[in-house]
């Protein structure tokens, strides 16, 4: 059974199994609720695959909706990739997207009900002193003077700020709620500032906007929200969250439940540092490859099936913890060594001359796609007089532990012949640029007589081949918890990206489509760049490679 299938129990499910059985509930509705102010991130992966993957683990239904409360950073283009990402990611909303901005009129109308109940109050102290009163984590805030003015006066003001009487940050509306509460978010937090800004959805409509706090609770309860599936820094707020659905007139309540945020070595799950590495120009957009957005790691190569199966690993808890890169990588590779056909890439080509090859010959040979998978069929590969390989599997002279081609010695072309190097060509510098081999015609799935070949390696036909562009990417962050350093941009791998311009791949490669995975034998796996691959200028990035070399180097250091 692959781990998809497998539900593991954690304290979430529990509480839904518990509601269900008690028939507290008799369906289970969820939400995911991001703010269009960037692209999501592999963290967001974590929050999407668990609100979606419970409403379907129950039958249920899970919104979709953007909680566009902040109207100076979001942007419909933003809104537009997450709507994306999430479909990728393979889930399906129920019904419309949403917005919070759908429901501003019924949150207008929420706000004046807590103003007539005397629970909300209009105040005009300047954003500092506003601070000043709240007090601090050790000492209790001081009630404000404008606290205790009668209702009608301050329902009176807070109909003049939405008509637009007053100037941005005039004043505000606060919830009456304790200015000596131990949780500063009970400190009679504001619910409505005003701000003349744009907003995507309802233009100039409005020139006052509600506060998170007192959007999100509301947007969950109209939507018949269940379980309302949040992180860890949200916990605090949950008293606020009830605070409001427990004092307007509304007849759902949800349960704002806590689970911990997924952070992943070697990376950056802050919007607002992915934002700085776009605008800053360290990365080539939000859709980098080396990006942990989820449209940068679509653009890798990465799998949503690899990307679910990861988040599923990392479980559903309450502690706060960083995974390491290699449990995503591996998950990738575990997809991938399923999914993806073999084809040969020769990375850095160096000249191979078959002297004892007829001129003019060709051979078509067959190789399979897939060792494991016949169903995936077979392909024609193109074997002459003129080949390449990769450099590094060429010495002059080696010790027995390489098992490549050396200088007089023989090795196997992967689904080909065995051939000897017997001679090398340099250049004035010395540079090796060529080899002379000769074949042998008797090894065509057989082996050799009276002489072994030091190992397998890959080839391509020097006519019968491609040139390709090929990305190699490694992390962007040389520190494990970039996040924490004091300049995270000093971090930055300077090598995370190399480009390969001469290399050369078998011919089938002309049919990858953008997006389409391979695994080039002996060097990774690789996918055709979603953007700028076509068939006539084969571009492919590499996806992951086929071991954990950062494990190796890592362990070596005594890491
Ligand atoms: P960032 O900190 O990157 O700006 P955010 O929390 O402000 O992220 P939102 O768009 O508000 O971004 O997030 C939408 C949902 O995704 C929220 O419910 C949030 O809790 C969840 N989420 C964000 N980051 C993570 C993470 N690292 N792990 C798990 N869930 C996350
Ligand atoms: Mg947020």
């Amino acid at each position: 059974m692959s781990s998809e299938e497998i539900k593991p129990s954690n304290f979430i499910r529990n509480i839904i199994e518990g509601d269900l059985s008690s028939g507290k509930h008799n369906h289970v509705q969820t939400r995911f609720p991001p703010e269009p102010n960037g692209f999501l991130h592999v963290g967001h992966a974590k929050s999407i695959c668990i609100n979606f993957g419970f409403a379907q683990d129950y039958q249920g239904q899970c919104n979709l909706r953007f909680d566009d409360t902040n109207p100076a950073k979001e942007e419909d283009a933003y809104a537009k990739a997450i709507a994306e990402d999430v479909k990728w990611l393979g889930f399906e909303w129920s019904g419309e997207i949403r917005h919070a901005a759908d429901y501003f009129d019924k949150l207008y109308d929420y706000a004046e009900e807590l103003i007539n109940k005397d629970l909300a109050y209009v105040d005009e102290l300047t954003a500092n002193e506003m601070r000043e009163y709240r007090g601090t984590l050790t000492e209790p805030g001081k009630n404000s003077p404008h606290r205790e003015r009668p209702t009608a006066e301050s329902l009176d003001l807070f109909r003049r700020m939405k008509a637009g009487e007053f100037e941005d940050g005039a004043m505000a509306l606060r919830a009456k709620i304790d200015m000596a509460s131990p949780n500063m978010n009970m400190r009679d937090p504001v619910i409505y500032r005003i701000k003349r800004q744009h907003h995507i959805r309802t233009g100039d409509k409005w020139c006052i906007y509600p506060t998170y706090d007192f959007t999100h609770c509301i947007s969950d309860a109209l939507e018949g929200i269940t379980h309302s599936l949040c992180t860890l820094e949200f916990e605090d707020h949950r008293p606020l969250y009830d605070w409001v659905l427990d004092n307007i007139t509304i007849e759902c309540h949800p349960q704002q439940i806590e689970f911990s945020r997924l952070n992943l070595e070697h990376t950056i799950t802050s919007k607002r540092k992915l934002n700085q590495l776009v605008v800053e120009n360290h990365v080539d957009g939000w859709d980098d490859p080396r990006m942990p957005t989820i449209s940068g790691m679509r653009r890798r190569g990465f799998t949503p099936a690899a990307i679910r199966d990861f988040v599923k690993r990392t479980g559903v808890t309450k502690k706060v913890h960083t995974v390491e890169m290699s449990l995503l990588e591996n998950c990738v590779r575990e997809d991938l060594d399923k999914s993806a056909p073999r084809a040969m890439a020769v990375l850095r080509p160096l000249k191979v001359t078959l002297t004892n090859y007829p001129e003019g010959k060709v051979e078509e040979l067959s190789a399979p796609n897939h060792p494991n998978d016949e169903a995936m069929g077979k392909r024609t590969l193109y074997f002459d007089k003129t080949l390449y390989i990769d450099q590094a599997d060429f010495r002059e002279e080696a010790n027995k532990k390489y098992k490549r081609l050396v200088l007089g010695k023989a090795v196997r072309l992967r689904n080909a012949y065995v051939i000897t190097c017997n001679d090398v060509v340099k250049d004035e510098s010395g540079n090796i640029i060529e080899l002379l081999c000769t074949y042998d015609e008797n090894t065509l799935g057989k082996n050799p007589e009276g002489y072994k070949p030091k190992g397998v390696i890959h080839w391509v036909s020097a006519e019968h081949s491609k040139p390709a562009t090929i990305r190699l990417y490694d992390r962007l962050f040389n520190v494990p918890n970039p996040g924490s350093a004091e300049d995270f941009l000093s971090t930055i791998n300077p090598d995370s990206l190399e480009v390969l311009k001469e290399s050369r791949v078998e011919m089938s490669l002309e049919q990858a489509k953008p997006e389409q995975g391979f695994q080039f034998e002996r060097e990774g796996y690789f996918c055709a760049d979603r953007l700028e691959h076509t068939a006539g200028n084969l571009v492919f990035n590499r996806t992951v490679s086929l071991k954990d070399s950062w494990a190796k180097i890592e362990a070596k250091e005594g890491k």
